[in-house]
This record gives C-alpha cells, structure tokens and sequence, in this order.
C-alpha cells in the first residue's frame, strides 16, 4: 500500500525516465496519476464474424491463424508480415508493416482475437496492424480500452500499466469525498469503484456510472467550497463607511450616467455601508461604463478619509484609468497616483510613501500594486478591472494589504450563467446591462482579401472625417510561432506607412515595445495625432478612445469570438457611427461561418456562449483564466445538469453543517482546505 502522496517514480513500472515525462503532464504523486482520466477510449468489445466485416469500421475478429506469418523484406525500412486468419465463415488477411516480431509472436493453428480497422472490400476483407492476443487473454481486446494523452517518452501501454500498479496500490484507500448521504441520495457510485472503472471500465454502463460519480464529485467539491467561502465572509468585519450623498459624485460626471450605472453604483455603495466586506463583481459589455462605477466607489470611500487601489492588468489600461480618474477627481481635492512597474524606482518610492502616509486617496496601478513596498495608511476598497486576467492568488494578495477591505471586481467578459456559477460562486453580481445613450450598433462585416482596396480607400474616407482606426495583426508575443502568412504587426505597419498611406500619420503598439514607449503611442493616438494604430492585442482589454470608429482585424479566424468582440468593444465607444472589418484569413469555409455571429449581433452575451459551444470551456478562457479551479473531468457545456444537482447537494449539505465539521464531512473539509488553501486572512 502506497501514499497518494508518494512519488510516481516509485510505482512498479514507472521509475525515474518515465517519471520525468509523466511530470511533463503535471502527473508527480500517485494520486495524480490516478486521477489522470483516459481523454478518450476505445471500445474493443464488439466481436464480428469475418464474413460480416465492411471496410472502414474498426473492430475485433475472433479468428484462427491458418497459414504461419510469412516475413519479407520489401526493401530497406520496409519489413511485412502476412498472415490468413479463419473463422467458421470467412478469410481476413493480415499484414504488419515493420512489426517482425510478429513472425514469432503468432503461431499457425493458435485462436487470437484481433482488434484493428478493416480495409480491402467486404468480400475479401483485409487488416493492417492489428492488436492482437491469444483469445483467452483478454487483456488487449473484449473490452473498452483507455486513451491516455502522452508526451515523448510515454506509451499508452506504458500509461495504462502504471494507472493499473497505481489502481491496485491505492484503490481501497482512496479517499470518498461524498459523504455517504449524499451518495446515496444521488444515486452516486463509490470512489473505488469509480476510479477502477474510469480506467478499466468493466463495459460501457460501468463507465458512464464512474464518469458521472466523479464529475458529481469534481463540481461538489467546487460548490462547496464556494459556499464556506461566501460564509467566511459573512462573518469577517470590515470597515463600514460613513453615508455620503453620491449626488454630490453625479454632478462631477461629464455625463449622465444611466439607470444600471447607477444601480450598480447604489449595490456597491450599500455593500461598504456594511461591516461585512464587499465582494461585488460588477460585469458590463464593452463600452457600458464601469469605470464610473469604479470611479464613485473610490469616491465613496473618499468621503470616509479611505484609501482605495484599483489594479488594471495592462500598463496602457492603468495610465488610461490614472488620467480618467485623476481628472473627474482631483478636481474636489482628492489625491489620485499611479504606480507600474516602468517608472523609475525613485517614482516608485515616493508613491509608496505617500501610501504609507495616507497622501494619497487613490491609486491605480498594475501587479505593481502587489510588490513588497506597497502599503497603505488605510485601504478601504480594492478594485480590479479585467479580474478574468488575474489569479486568485494575486486578488488576494492584493486584500492582504488591507483589513479585511471591501472589494468589487469588475469584467466585461459576460459569461454564461454555469461558468458565472462556478468562477464567481461567491461573488455578488451587478450587472450592466444597459449601453450609454446614443451608441449606434457597430457595424460589422467579413470580408476576403478581394476587398481589400476598398477598405483601404474606407479607411482613408473615415480618416478625412477626423475619425480614427485601428488595424489589428494575430501577431502573437513570441513570433517564433507565427505562421508565415501571419501577417507580422512590424512589416505590415510599415507597408501602411511606406507604400498605402504615406500621407496619414500611422503608429504602431506591440507587447514588445518598452512601457514607455507603449504609453506614448498609446496616448499621442487618445489625442488624435494619431489616425491609424497597428496593434497586437495589447489594445484587447479596457482601450478607450471614443474617437475611434472602425477596427479592422486582420486574420480574424486566428482569434476566439470572445476577444473579437473585446477587440471589437474600442470602437463605438463615443457617437459616431463605428464599423469592424474582420478580414476572414486562410480560415475559409469554417471561419466564415464562425465569423458570421460577429456581423449578426453586438450582444457579448449570445457571442460568449456561441464561443463557449465552439471552443468548449477549457479554450474559453484560454491560458490567461487562472482564477478558475481546474476541471479534471467535468465539461461545463454539457454537463450542465450534474452541476444543477452537485451545486443543490452542496447547499443541502452546508445547510446542516456550515462549518463541515461533522466527522462524517471531515475529509470534504480537508480537501477544499487543500485546494482553495482557505486562510481566512487572504482568501476572497
Ligand atoms: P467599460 O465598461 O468598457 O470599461 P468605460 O468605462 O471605459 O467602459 O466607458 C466607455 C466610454 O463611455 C467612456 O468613454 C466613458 O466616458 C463613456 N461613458 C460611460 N458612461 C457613460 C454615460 N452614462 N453616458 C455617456 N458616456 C458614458
Ligand atoms: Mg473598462
């Protein structure tokens, strides 16, 4: 009997090479290796008659080896071994490319099963690389099989020997999550079982049955957790503000806020009149006016001699929040800074003393915010913007620098209501579900190369309006891994500024420039000295120039719908009619089709479930979504009904006991410790 915790390394069968690859996996202890789900399976159960064979289907044939394989060596690197095996009613030739130990290995006279895909026609059946084994094995065929994901070094034969040690080492200790009462009532299998069968399914009901235990158990657990989350707050004391008057806040706006600004801004303000902490999230399409939400908050707090931080996760959107909010605020006396990680470290200093002194009221920053210097006389609100972009651990990191300070994140990514349930669980919600007045629908289109003249002459007569463009490349940070026809954002920039408008005045931002230099662009462009931005999707999140009418996406089927419609979202901004091209690439038939949702609505939230059923969950948030626990086993596309019912289990259960500390619930309680690592102190 082995730990869960021992290393792979020692397992029969794997040892030290193997070892290193399974890491590669994120396969380190015996538990992970155990929890390493087939990502797909085999299902070798069905037996045909050779005489009932069609090419094309893949099967097992149950059959006699009626002549000794026959080697040949074709010529250099090409070895086959044939074979004519029988059954009571037909002939199937076999042949092994390369495989001369076959020759050996099957004996004339002998009954094997092989399992493989059928070639030739159907009156002379043919097989090509069988699976096979003698018919009493019963190892390799007769059953369904494991499909494991593999890295160099591995096998899916080495993969399903190691689960089997590992299985066999640990099965019985495996720990069962679900308190009895909850299995039963569900209807649910127990872990053992579960683990066995996911591996080895003994046959396709036994599958499914392991399959829904352990998603049950996966999308439990997170509800759970979520929930003693939500009530570790409720019992923590924060500050409660003082009332203030936000008419006073209104009347400093440039304009009219609109109904669900303001109710946003009352639920979020009611929140820190509480001496529980806030944890609000506030979600709004592109373009419909969180900032101001931010904006009153930190006000709010003002009013009460607070401090507040408000972390962006881009240098351009945290200078972009300074000058907004330094200009709407400091006009009535409030101290607004900025600290990022470019400026000097002498600039920085001279922030975080004003911090610690209480200079200051408000400050915007980026992870910068996070580092060791940062301290405060008396934060009382910390805001993220884009949370989606940042961990958990860097929110929290963040809380730590206050007491228990109240906290509102904000995101424009409208998620689809199961996600919204398992990444915000323990969030409240505001919703802004209403654009500023006077927005005009942007008008979208995708177009082929064929069109690219008059785009080029669009954009010229867009220009000569006084309006601006934005023209983004795919070009991903690490060009290594741009493809050739990828149009890279340097070259391109400078064909604009060369050869197609020579006259306008074209700049260019990437991820790789300097801080600095990304700032100059940056604002020389939120001036209007600049008419058309060559961009990366450095400009993805939070840009906001309200004079910008038309964004023309270059190779828009390199991106995901989601980040289209963010990309999207910086124009239409202010009241000008706005437009998107998206150039559709070498993506063809497929993203056309894809393509064609942009150009039928500006709704973020239908385009986010479309994207949610093309790309799945995992793809969703792509490798930027690191606040989200990971999914081993649950897809959250379909497995909407298992959530519905773990998430009411879940609730049942804290109900009875909040705090899990009947013995009965002691191992939920160890495991969500040990997967949220809940410290009361930072986690929210
Ligand atoms: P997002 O929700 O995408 O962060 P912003 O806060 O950047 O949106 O606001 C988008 C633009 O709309 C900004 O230029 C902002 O000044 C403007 N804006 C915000 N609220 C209103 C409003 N109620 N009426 C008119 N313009 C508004
Ligand atoms: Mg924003």
């Amino acid at each position: 009997m082995a730990e869960l915790s021992t290393n792979i390394q020692y397992i029969k069968g794997v040892g030290e090479v193997r070892a290193k690859a399974m890491a590669k996996l994120g396969i380190t202890t015996l538990r992970d290796l155990i929890c390493f789900f087939p990502r797909a399976y085999e299902d070798r159960t069905v037996i045909k008659p050779i005489s009932m064979l069609i090419p094309d289907e893949t099967v097992c044939v149950r059959a006699m080896a009626a002549t000794a394989p026959r080697l040949s060596h074709i010529r250099k690197g090409l070895d086959l071994v044939k074979l004519k095996a029988v059954d009571e009613g037909g002939v199937l030739d076999i042949t092994f490319f390369n495989q001369s130990f076959v020759r050996d290995a099957i004996k004339q006279g002998e009954s094997y099963v092989f399992y493989g895909k059928v070639t030739g026609s159907r009156r002379h059946p043919e097989m090509l690389n069988p699976v096979f084994e003698l018919e009493s094995a019963h190892h390799l065929t007769g059953r369904i099989i494991p499909v494991y994901r593999l890295t160099a070094g591995l096998s899916q034969n080495i993969m399903a020997n190691a689960v089997r040690q590992g299985l066999d080492a640990s099965v019985d200790m495996m720990p069962d999550y679900l308190p009895a009462h909850v299995r039963e009532s569900y209807q649910l299998a127990q872990a053992g079982y579960a683990y066995e069968n996911i591996h080895f399914p003994a046959d396709c009901e036994a599958l499914e049955i392991s399959r829904r235990r352990l998603i049950f158990e996966e999308l439990f657990i997170i509800s759970a957790a979520m929930g003693v989350l939500r009530k570790s707050r409720s019992v923590r004391r924060g500050r409660s503000l003082k009332q203030a008057d936000l008419r006073e806040f209104y009347q400093l706006l440039p304009f009219q806020l609109t109904g669900a600004q303001i109710r946003s801004i009352e639920q979020s303000t009611g929140d820190m009149l509480k001496n529980t902490p806030m944890n609000r999230l506030v979600q709004g399409d592109v373009g419909s006016g969180k900032t101001a939400v931010a904006a009153a908050c930190c006000w709010y707090a003002w009013k009460s001699g607070c401090q507040s931080a408000f972390m962006a996760p881009t240098e351009i959107l945290a200078e972009q929040h300074y000058r907004t909010l330094s200009q709407l605020l400091e006009p009535v006396g409030m101290r607004v800074g900025l600290l990022t990680g470019s400026m000097t470290q002498k600039q920085k200093k001279s922030v975080h003393s004003q911090l610690r002194l209480g200079e200051l009221d408000v400050v915007i920053g980026t992870h910068a915010l996070l580092s060791e210097g940062v301290e405060f006389f008396e934060l009382a609100l910390v805001i993220t913007d884009e949370q989606h972009r940042f961990g958990v651990n860097q929110r929290s990191a963040l809380l730590s620098k206050g007491d228990s300070p109240h906290v509102l994140v904000m995101s424009a990514t409208p998620i689809p209501r199961t996600l919204a349930l398992i990444i915000y669980g323990d969030l409240d919600v505001s919703i802004i579900d209403e654009l500023p007045p006077g927005r005009q629908k942007i008008a979208t289109y995708t177009v082929s190369e064929k069109l690219r003249e008059r785009t080029y002459k669009f954009i010229r007569k867009l220009v000569g309006e006084e309006r601006q463009v934005y023209v983004v490349c795919p070009m991903v940070e690490e060009s290594e891994t741009a493809d050739e026809d990828l149009k890279s954002a340097l070259a391109y920039a400078e064909k604009l500024r060369k050869e197609i408008f020579p006259d306008l005045k074209v700049a260019l931002v990437h991820g790789r420039m300097k801080p600095k230099e990304k700032e100059a662009v940056m604002s020389a462009f939120s001036a209007g000295e600049t008419d058309i931005l060559v961009a990366t999707t450095v400009i993805e999140v939070g840009v906001d120039v309200p004079n910008a009418a038309l964004m023309v996406v270059e190779n828009a089927d390199r991106f995901g719908l989601s980040q289209l419609h963010q990309l999207r979202g910086r124009v239409g901004r202010g009241k000008h009619q706005s437009y998107c091209i998206l150039f559709e690439g070498a993506g063809g038939e497929i993203s056309r089709e894809r393509l064609k949702i942009m150009c039928e609505t500006n709704d973020g939230f239908r385009i986010s479930e479309e994207d949610l059923k093309l790309r799945g969950p995992g793809d969703f948030f792509g490798s930027r979504q690191h606040g989200l626990p990971e999914l081993r086993i649950a897809n959250l596309a379909s497995d909407m009904d298992v959530l519905t019912k773990a998430q009411a289990a879940a609730q049942e259960l804290l109900r009875s006991d909040p705090g899990l500390l009947s013995p009965e619930n002691a191992l939920l309680k160890d495991r969500i410790d040990e997967l949220y690592q809940l410290k009361a102190s930072t986690m929210n």
